[in-house]
Parts: C-alpha cells; structure tokens; sequence
C-alpha cells in the first residue's frame, strides 16, 4: 500500500495561521462516559451510557479538581507550525512528541509568513500588539525573502557535501515542521488555558483555537461546563 506523507494534514483537520499551518486530530480514546466510568470505579460502579446525573457527577469532578478521571480520555494530533510554535509547545512536557526529522529528509520545506505583522507591546516584552500602520506587503516580503535566503544556503551546504544534521542550523524560525502529540484531556485543558490567553502569542493560541473546536463534539459537557463558567473555552 502507498504511504501518506506526514505533512498531508490528516481527514479531521483545522487550518490555522491563514492556511499555512494546521492541526488535525487523528486519534482519540475514551469518552465522556469514560471519566465517570473512571470516578465510579472508586465504588466498583460503571454505566454504558451518560445520564442527567452523570453530567452533574462530571462537573463535580471538574468543580473540586478531580482531575485523575480526566485523565482516561487520550487525544493525539497531528500539528504542522512554525518551528518557534513548536518550541513553545514541547515545553509541555505532559505530551508526549514524535516530530518530523531534518536529519533524514529534506523534501517538502515550507517557511511561515505572519499574515499580519504586529509591533511591540509597550509595557509587556514577551507581547505584541496588532499594528495598521504596518506597511505590511514590503516587511512580510523582507520575511519571506529571507525564508528563501535560508532555504537556499542550506541546499547550498548540502550540494557542498555537508550533512542534513549540521546545514539544517541555517533554516529559519519560521521554517514549517509537523509532529504528533499525544496528550490526555487533564493536561490538554492545562494547555489550552494557558495557550488561548491574552498572554499567549498569537500564532500558538490559533492552534490551541482550532484544538478545541476539533474537541468538543467528543466532551461537548466539559466545553460546555467552562464555556458556562467563562473559563478556558
Ligand atoms: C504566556 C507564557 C509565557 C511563557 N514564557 C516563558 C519564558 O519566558 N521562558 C520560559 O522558559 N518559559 C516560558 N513559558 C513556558 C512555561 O514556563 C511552561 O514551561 C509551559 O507553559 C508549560 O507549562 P507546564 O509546565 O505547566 O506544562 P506541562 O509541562 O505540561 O506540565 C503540566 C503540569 O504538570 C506538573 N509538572 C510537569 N513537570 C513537572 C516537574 N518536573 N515537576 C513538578 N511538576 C511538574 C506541573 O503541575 C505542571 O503545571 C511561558 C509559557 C506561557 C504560557
């Protein structure tokens, strides 16, 4: 049978970043019965299915930060973003990562231009702020100039004979990789809390955006429950 490249975004996916980056969700285990299934088994009980009192045992358990239960729902993704994003992401150390190699292929390189340039926050150094003034068509082509610029030193170390693993130092920040990320429900909505906030950069909390939207037709009680409370979704 042929195989799929792993940058072909998967059937259940969310573009983000103007169309140059996605995230798909391309397994998952457990549902919302599952972590009451789990809470119950404290006193040895389980249910096939979710009733009205399943539900309120669902936001107790979210309410007193019983959060072991959470736990049983598993979700992995598959994630194409700029290397910079990446970074951000893998400090998430509650994931678990296998990412595309630059030391075994160098086919399909794409680089990130912001589809909007923003200017420094005043009073926040890790912060930005939306920009009109911007003229925008000639710095995002200094950007993607120097994208190119990048691309075309490495396959020049390349074509001198110099390895994948040392040339691949001259690729730029916004150079696009893909990985998947496994992570369960407890840490994602960590994730998602700390990444769809004001004090997020823009580019990862438009991929923490899309994760819950691939999310909540699986715990549509849980988005639910923060989105009543005004809290993470
Ligand atoms: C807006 C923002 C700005 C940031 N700026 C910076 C920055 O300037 N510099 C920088 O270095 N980082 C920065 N970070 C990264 C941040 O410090 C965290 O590394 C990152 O958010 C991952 O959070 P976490 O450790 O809670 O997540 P995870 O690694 O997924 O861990 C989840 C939880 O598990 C527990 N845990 C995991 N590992 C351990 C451990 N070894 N010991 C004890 N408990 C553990 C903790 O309770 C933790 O909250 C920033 C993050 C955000 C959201």
């Amino acid at each position: 049978m042929e195989m799929t490249h792993v940058n072909v975004p998967p059937v259940n996916h969310v573009k983000v970043l103007d169309g140059q980056g996605w995230v798909g969700l391309i397994d998952k285990l457990g549902t919302e019965t599952t972590i009451v299934n789990a809470a119950r088994v404290s006193f040895g009980k389980i249910r096939e299915e979710m009733n009205d009192n399943d539900v309120k045992l669902l936001h107790y358990l979210i309410d007193n930060r019983h959060t072991s239960p959470l736990e049983h729902i598993v979700f992995t993704f598959s994630v194409h973003c700029p290397l910079f994003v990446r970074g951000q992401w893998h400090r998430h150390r509650t994931w678990s990562y296998n990412e595309i190699s630059r030391r075994y292929t160098e086919i399909d390189m794409e680089f990130y231009v912001p589809p909007k340039l923003r200017v420094q926050a005043e009073n926040n150094r890790q912060a930005s702020v939306a920009c009109e003034s911007f003229e925008d068509d000639a710095l995002r082509e200094l950007i993607r100039k120097q994208n190119e610029a990048s691309l075309k030193a490495y396959e020049d170390l390349l074509a001198a004979g110099v390895c994948r693993e040392q040339a691949r130092g001259v690729l730029s920040q916004n150079m696009m990789v893909t990985f998947w990320a496994t992570v369960d429900l407890s840490n994602l909505l960590h994730f998602l809390e700390l990444r769809d906030s004001d004090h997020a950069q823009w580019e990862i909390r438009e991929y923490a955006k899309a994760i819950k939207k691939l999310i909540k037709p699986v715990i549509p009680h849980v988005a639910g429950y923060f989105e009543a409370k005004g809290q993470i979704w």
